[in-house]
């Protein structure tokens, strides 16, 4: 679907694919997995179906509606557009959803376990994810258990598939899916050697109030 030079959203378009193209490098997204989307004044930019992020360009992006309609001519845009759609309907404050299927979340996913708080970092999460239940792909319903899950965090893991992470911009969505996959893996490595201990609720609660400081962020 090529577009005119002058396309006003090229450089959005060109920020969201080389966000997956990242995301891809992270390992988070193989072969044709995960979407990702930006909300603009134009309507939400999204991945297309089918398109393999490691490979991601401009013109496999595409521009909806808040109802899923596509605003221009292309191919169909993901699959997963309800769960994109859910977020940004519930969550004013995001600009910027990240769906990937990092192998160590997955994993971890399947031992139908909370992410338990072992590192300070959860704080930029938002706190430790939580788990959404399994639902079948692409569907409402799973669109509406994994917002139910989120709530106000920036991350959830989802069974049996993935995780979902949000942010108001695209940098600090693609960051925080490379941490939550960091945050898996630290869990998996700590759950095959025993039983970590964990932050307790106190210590968590201060890591978030510290990381949503404006000049803070989390060290
Ligand atoms: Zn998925």
């Amino acid at each position: 679907m090529p577009r005119m030079p002058s396309d006003p959203l090229r450089l959005q378009r060109e920020q969201l694919a080389t966000a997956c193209r990242d995301a891809a490098a992270a390992g988070l997204a193989p072969l044709a997995s995960g979407n990702a989307s930006l909300r603009l004044p134009e309507g939400i930019l999204i991945t297309v179906s089918g398109a393999r992020f490691a490979t991601m360009e401009p013109d496999q992006l595409i521009l909806v509606d808040q109802t899923g309609r596509p605003l221009e001519p292309g191919p169909a845009a993901s699959s997963e557009t309800p769960l994109h759609l859910a977020v940004y309907a519930r969550r004013p404050d995001v600009g910027a959803v990240m769906h990937t299927h990092g192998a160590r979340a997955v994993a971890l996913s399947a031992m139908r376990t909370q992410v338990p708080a072992l590192h300070y970092y959860c704080a930029d999460l938002g706190g430790p994810p939580s788990m959404a239940p399994y639902r079948p792909y692409g569907t409402e319903e799973l669109a509406q258990v994994t917002v139910a899950a989120l709530e106000e965090r920036h991350a959830v893991v989802m069974t049996h598939h993935g995780s979902l992470t949000v942010a108001s911009g695209l940098a600090k969505a693609l960051d925080r899916a490379e941490l939550l996959e960091w945050l898996c893996e630290v869990s998996l490595l700590a759950l095959a050697a025993g039983t970590p201990a964990e932050l307790d609720d106190a210590q968590v609660a201060a890591s978030v109030q510290r990381a949503a400081r404006p000049a803070g962020g989390t060290r």
